[in-house]
């Protein structure tokens, strides 16, 4: 366990950057409540938890650590009723803060500059307006932000630190679960009543915007519903 050492608003970023990548090394193998507990106390109210309201276990992880913690949701305008849903029940029976971030223009808006279905024509345009430039607006206040990015999910995230530099934002990016398997998550839940996402149950292995995202087939991998048929994996958030 690393040692807990509080930062403020005006800690330089390369001693943000050397303080994560020495988080990482220290906490590769503690559990994903210390990996919060150590978040929370460094960043106080300078951390956040960012949530696709696909499940509620980084929240309900975090809200152990920091009652109250703040929670971003993005709402691209494009989700599926069910994730609305589960947004809104997470922010009544949790102990945590929900922000929802919406992106500059609304559907409509962006249809009438770009075009009706920019997620079939240009998805990562798309994702870079109603994903990727929110989110780095909503996460200005903070120094830290958790993810529920796990290592099993893709090759693309095998690698993930439980504590890393994201460079792209200047912060220091957390990833509590980055070393649970799928079986983890499905115990985590059980044991205390989790909030998940009512399509999970429905055949989706991982719930994202509505237009591109699709049901399981039988053997594919949770994110395989994830722009099918596309060579994109990634919205862009995680790069
Ligand atoms: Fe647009 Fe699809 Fe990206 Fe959502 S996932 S922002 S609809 S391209």
């Amino acid at each position: 366990m690393t040692t807990i050492q509080q930062v403020s608003a005006d800690t330089p970023a390369d001693e943000l950057k050397t303080l994560a990548e020495r988080a990482g090394r220290d906490l590769e193998d503690a559990s994903a409540l210390e990996i919060l507990t150590w978040a929370a106390g460094t960043f106080g109210a300078r951390f956040c938890v960012t949530s696709s309201m696909e499940d509620a276990v980084v929240a309900h992880l975090a809200s152990r650590a920091r009652p109250g913690v703040d929670v971003v949701f993005l709402d691209t305008g494009y989700h599926f009723p069910e994730t609305i849903g589960t947004r809104d029940a997470v922010e009544a029976v949790m102990d945590v803060n929900v922000l929802t971030l919406t992106p500059v223009q609304s559907v409509a808006e962006q249809d009438a500059e770009h075009g009706p279905r920019l997620h079939d024509r240009d998805p990562d345009l798309c994702c870079a307006l109603r994903k990727v430039k929110p989110l780095e607006d909503g996460l200005t206040p903070y120094l830290a932000w958790a993810t529920g990015l796990r290592r099993d999910e893709s090759p693309t995230r095998a690698h993930t630190p439980v504590v890393g530099w994201d460079d792209r934002r200047r912060k220091v990016k957390v990833s509590p679960i980055a070393r649970w398997t799928q079986d983890d998550v499905d115990a985590y839940v059980a044991e205390h009543g989790v909030l998940t996402n009512p399509l999970l149950m429905d055949g989706y292995g991982s719930v994202g915007c509505a237009p591109c995202t699709r049901r399981l087939l039988d053997g594919e991998d949770a994110r395989a519903g994830r722009w099918a048929g596309r060579a994109k994996t990634e919205c862009g958030l995680h790069g």
